[in-house]
């Protein structure tokens, strides 16, 4: 909700869940040619602090999240076999924040007028 807001008041013009993507985005940027997904860092093992395996039905949640990761991985490719780039923004950037944070912003819009096919915010968990 809050990247929308931001990309919505900066002037940039999306579609959401895109049914017909796969992974079906949250945001897609026809123009740029580019889609963006936030993540939950639980289930897509963002290997952030949220990132904890539950101690209960661990062979379960393994997996789950084994799953999780393998079709993440398949989705992304996917989209830039076909020519999307595609940025992940993890939740955790986003956590307890009212408004998206500016840096994140910059980031966004940077990489939408960039030539590069994948961005992960953070880069690293
Ligand atoms: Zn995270």
């Amino acid at each position: 909700m809050m990247v929308r807001r931001c990309l919505w008041s900066n002037g940039y013009r999306y579609r959401l869940h895109s049914k017909d993507l796969p992974g079906k985005p949250d945001i897609v940027l026809l123009k740029y040619k580019a889609v963006i997904f936030v993540h939950g860092c639980f289930w897509h093992r963002h290997g952030c602090k949220a990132t904890a395996t539950p101690l209960t039905n661990q062979e379960f949640w393994l997996k789950k999240f084994a799953d999780t990761i393998t079709r993440d991985k398949r989705n992304i490719q996917d989209l830039l076999d076909c020519g999307w780039r595609v940025a992940i923004v993890w939740e955790c950037v986003l956590r307890g924040k009212k408004e998206l944070p500016d840096i994140i912003a910059t980031e966004l819009v940077d990489w939408l007028h960039s030539e590069l096919k994948l961005l992960s915010i953070p880069s690293s968990p």
